[in-house]
């Protein structure tokens, strides 16, 4: 048997040369970055150098990114400090309907606090548009939060002209781009980003330890009270291994990021030929405004969690949902908000690619998943086909 991981929007392999950068710091480069020692030097060398490393790979200066301990820590930490900052202007946040938890329960977190949040609906394919997001902006609009590529499904949405609208009416603009970096160039200077999450574990860096882009001249509070690491803006002593970890991975993603994504597209797309031989199935997100790593297909009249156990009994790693609320039998709430019914957003399978995943994986894949389909439908009592 073959072992097949297509999990990797849930979190990537740490790069074999990511973890070689990272093993001094975790050995003999222990000093704390805030000592003035050589050994607090030497430490604080290494997470500056990471600075200057995701400051390349976004387009932004060093002084604009600010070390946090992951992706949902950086989205926390932007939503909540611009709703503090700005609330003398206004109460009211634009969002979208299905962004992830990291975002939309801090947003239900603001809503009890006596922030208005607006809840953007998405098309068919996932995507909303720029128009929807002027009309939605007021007065008091403080913040747009408009997620890059979305986990799930894997649409892109139209950033640049999002944030053209939000610079237009002088509302900030925030993007959750943990899905995005690494896999799609991400500018934020051409762009037009105010403030953008990142999480190194998307990209075969390691897991807890993210960043937060942060325009210059935009004074956040600090996420947590204590010492002045980050300047100011991050209390708590660096995770200094996973920060070089951080901006090694960022490094090798973004050095060949035209490379990865045209032979990654060129994978995804044979996999979502193999998968449409299937009968009855139903491509979920947008079939070209979608991540060069993402494939989601609904296989009508079976369930997503007995097909995902099929492909784990044959080796095959997959994923239903987000990891996160995969635990749960409920479907998906951005499947949901796309306008799946419940039977066909139950019946999903997301399978999503790495620069490791070879076309011998793909192929293999596609005879566990048809053999499964076949074998699934067969017990079900509700499929037509038999
Ligand atoms: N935002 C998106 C779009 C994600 O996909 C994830 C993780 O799956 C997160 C935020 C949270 O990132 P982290 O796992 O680093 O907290």
């Amino acid at each position: 048997m073959r072992n097949v991981y297509l999990d990797n929007a849930a979190t990537t392999a740490l790069a074999p040369a990511v973890l070689e950068q990272m093993l001094p710091y975790l050995t003999e480069v222990y000093g704390n970055p805030s000592s003035v020692h050589a050994y607090g030097r030497r430490a604080k060398q290494g997470i500056d150098l990471a600075r200057e490393q995701v400051a390349a790979a976004l387009g932004c200066e060093t002084g604009e990114v600010i070390f946090t301990g992951c992706g949902t820590e950086s989205d926390n930490t932007a939503l909540l400090g611009v709703a503090e900052r700005y609330k003398s202007k206004g109460r009211h946040i634009i969002t979208t309907n299905v962004e992830h938890h990291a975002v939309l329960h801090t947003c239900a977190y603001l809503e009890k606090q006596g922030y208005e949040v607006t809840y953007l609906p998405v098309d068919a394919e996932g995507l909303i548009t720029p128009e929807q997001v002027r009309s939605a902006i007021r007065s008091d609009t403080i913040l747009v939060s408009v997620m890059f590529a979305n986990n799930e499904v894997g649409t892109i949405m139209p950033i640049p002209e999002i944030a053209a609208v939000c610079h237009e009416k002088d509302v900030l603009f925030h993007t959750d781009a943990v899905q995005a970096v690494g896999h799609v160039p991400v500018r934020v200077r051409e762009m037009g980003i105010d403030l953008l999450s990142l999480s190194a574990h998307k990209f075969h860096g390691p897991k807890g330890v993210g960043a937060l882009y942060c325009r210059k001249g935009l004074r956040l509070p600090p996420h947590s009270m204590g010492g002045a690491q980050e300047q100011g803006r991050r209390a708590g002593t660096e995770n200094t291994a996973g920060i070089v970890g951080l901006g090694a991975a960022i490094e090798l993603a973004c050095s060949h990021i035209e490379q990865n994504s045209a032979k990654m597209i060129e994978l995804r797309d044979r996999l979502m030929r193999g998968i449409e031989t299937i009968p009855e199935v139903k491509l979920n997100g947008h079939p070209t405004k979608r991540l060069p790593n993402n494939v989601n297909y609904s296989i009508k009249y079976i369930e997503g969690e007995s097909i995902l156990l099929m492909l784990d009994l044959n080796g095959v790693a997959a994923s239903s949902g987000s990891a996160c609320t995969s635990g749960s039998l409920d479907p998906s709430h951005v499947l949901l908000a796309m306008g799946l019914p419940h039977e066909i957003a139950h019946g999903s399978v997301r399978l999503t690619l790495s620069d490791d995943t070879t076309q011998e994986d793909i192929d293999y894949t596609l005879d566990v998943l048809r053999a499964t389909a076949d074998r699934l439908r067969n017990m079900s009592p509700i499929y037509p086909g038999k």
